[in-house]
This record gives C-alpha cells, structure tokens and sequence, in this order.
C-alpha cells in the first residue's frame, strides 16, 4: 500500500486548503466558517514520480477551548498510528499557540516522522520575523507555505519524502 501522509493542526490553520493544493483536486471542503465539520477525507497524490496518499483531519467542532484540544490529541493519536509521516499546520498569522506547542511535543514523543508547515506565508520572499518562532516547536527546520497561492508546497511534499 501507498505510503499515507497525515495533516494535522489547530482548526482553521489551513489544513483542507493545502490538502487541495497537494493532491491538484477539490476534494476536501473548504469553508470560511471556522470550525465547522468535516470528516477526513484520503486522496492519492503523485510527486516525484511516487504515489502517496494524503488524509486531511477535520470535524472539530466550535467549542470550548479544551475539547478542541482534546480532539486534536485524538486526530493526532490517529495519525501516529496509522501515518507513515504527519504533518503538522501551524498559522504564521497566529504565531505558537498552546495547541500547538501540545501537539508538537506529542508528535515528537512519537518518534514518528514530523514535517512542520507554517501556513499562510503568503509573502514572497524572507519570510518574517514571527516565522522562526516556530523553531521552539521542536520539530526542526519549519516549512512556509501559502496554501492558498501553493508556494512552498514542493518543498513542504520534498521533506515528506525524505522521510518515506
Ligand atoms: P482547516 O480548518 O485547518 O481545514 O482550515 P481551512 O483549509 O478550512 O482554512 C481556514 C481558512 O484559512 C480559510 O478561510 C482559508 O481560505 C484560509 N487559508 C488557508 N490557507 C491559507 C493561506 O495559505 N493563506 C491565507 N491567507 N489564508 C489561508
Ligand atoms: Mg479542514
């Protein structure tokens, strides 16, 4: 079977967005209403010549702050069993949540393989100050991406690969 590449992260850090721009199809759904649910959702995708198979997580509904928490872990926990490599989205415009920094530190106990992304770079160019915060995450050298104009998205699906 294909190798599976599982993106994780907060809601609304732009997860379903950059599944679309991997696998080239609208397949997830996106919307502008933070939080609303959605299921995961698998697709292939091909880079390099190699077939893998991507899964967005979602269906985290709008509560409290700490069931929000307790989903991701979960998402997360589903992800270190079955993903062969996770990613974690992070949001530039956000900066390190506490979230974050929780999951971050659960992915790495894993010892799993972890592309770090830090989403929403939309800037070309160096990115900005805030976007080394995210070097305290522990999880090496992050990747910007703009997900939504599909910049860095080759060298975010790069370091997957070095990694299957
Ligand atoms: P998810 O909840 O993590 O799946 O996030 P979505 O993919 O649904 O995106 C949440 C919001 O962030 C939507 O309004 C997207 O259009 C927006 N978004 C996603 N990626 C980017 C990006 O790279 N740049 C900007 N500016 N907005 C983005
Ligand atoms: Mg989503």
């Amino acid at each position: 079977s294909k190798p599976l590449i599982a993106i994780v992260g907060r809601p609304n850090v732009g997860k379903s967005t950059l599944f679309n721009k991997l696998c080239g199809k609208r397949m997830a759904i996106v919307d502008d209403t933070p939080g609303v649910t959605r299921d995961r959702l698998y697709a292939e995708c091909e880079w390099r010549g190699k077939e893998v198979m991507l899964v967005d997580t979602g269906g985290i509904e709008p509560r409290a702050d700490d069931v929000i928490l307790k989903q991701m872990r979960f998402q997360a926990q589903l992800a270190i069993d079955s993903a062969d490599v996770i990613v974690l989205v992070c949001d530039l415009r956000s900066g390190v949540t506490a979230s974050d920094a929780d999951v971050a530190a659960m992915l790495q106990k894993s010892g799993k393989p972890v592309v770090l992304c830090v989403n929403k770079c939309d800037t070309l160019g160096n990115p900005p100050p805030e976007f080394y915060e995210f070097y305290n995450l522990g999880l090496g050298d992050p990747i910007g991406v703009s997900s939504t104009h599909g910049h860095g998205t080759g060298d975010l699906l790069d370091a997957c690969y070095e990694h299957i």
